[in-house]
């Protein structure tokens, strides 16, 4: 909360079941982006339903009433398994990859969302998907998740249906925000993607380290555009891209209106403090 009653939530980044800890010795608000792609990396097949289901329920129920945001997998480009037969791109980072994926492979998307669902019978669990760049994703990602749900209903397994939303960390998510708001409960901008795709900057290639800036104007009209939109629909939003941990902009976002920001643990004290000296 600042001084003049704004109230913003400050929640945690993490990549793996193994940093719960650290979100609670730093006393974030919650999870606002859990990368589930660690349960994917460095292994020879795909985790089964079990494992994953087992793997989301232990976070959500270690973060008791708080808010978990998992993000449904967003492999491909930097993030690779060779099982996953993804074969070699000339563009990866704007290749087959994350919802596409997902998508194109309903069956892997499926054996996610049901787990998902399963475990958000124990906490307080969100769910978000990433590289979003149309309303009719969104529409197709709804037809999976209700199929899931019917399946689920009908074989008598305890589930949940938790609160969706989707990052916005493509232009297109951003330029078409109004019509996405009505089709979810949240957004979180990944600003990370969104920079690298609005500059035109490989967000992993370092000699365009001088280039690359996040303070561009660009980026600060979509975020505020973004959060327009939500708002106009009754809707909130996140930052959970690096920028959300940038304290030279917390008072901006918070004049912007964004309703949280999800930051690396050792961030959340620092952006809190930032909060309360408004
Ligand atoms: C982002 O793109 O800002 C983001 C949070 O996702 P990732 O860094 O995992 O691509
Ligand atoms: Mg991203």
């Amino acid at each position: 909360m600042t001084s003049d009653g704004k109230k913003i939530n400050i929640y945690a980044n993490i990549g793996s079941a193994g940093d719960v800890g650290y979100v609670l010795e730093n006393d974030a608000g919650g999870i606002g982006l859990f990368r589930s792609e660690f349960l994917y990396l460095g292994r020879e097949d795909f985790p089964t339903e079990e494992e994953q289901f087992q793997a989301y329920r232990q976070v959500v129920q270690t973060m008791g009433e708080k808010k978990v945001i998992i993000r449904t997998l967003d492999i491909g480009a930097d993030k690779q398994a060779d099982y996953f037969n993804l074969g070699k791109e000339e563009n990866p980072a704007m290749g087959y990859r994350a919802i596409r994926i997902c998508l194109k492979e309903p069956e892997t998307f499926k054996t996610q969302l049901r787990a998902l669902l399963r475990a958000a019978v124990y906490g307080n669990l969100s769910v978000m998907y990433p590289m979003i760049i149309s309303a009719e994703e969104v529409m197709r990602i709804h037809d999976i998740a209700e199929e899931v749900e019917r399946e689920l209903k009908e074989a008598g397994v305890p589930y949940r249906v938790p609160e969706q939303g989707i990052m916005i960390e493509t232009p297109a998510a951003v330029m078409v925000s109004d019509e996405l708001a009505e089709l979810v409960d949240f957004f979180s901008i990944g600003t990370n993607d969104l920079t690298q795709y609005t500059l035109a900057i490989d967000r992993q290639n370092q000699r365009l380290e001088d280039f690359y800036n996040p303070h561009h104007k660009a980026i600060l009209r979509m975020i505020k555009m973004v959060v327009d939109n939500a708002h106009k629909c009754g809707k909130w939003v996140g930052i959970c891209g690096e920028l959300g941990a940038d304290l030279a902009l917390t008072e901006e976002f918070v004049d912007m209106g964004v309703d949280e920001l999800s930051v690396a643990p050792p961030m959340v004290l620092k952006v809190r403090e930032k909060v309360r000296a408004m």
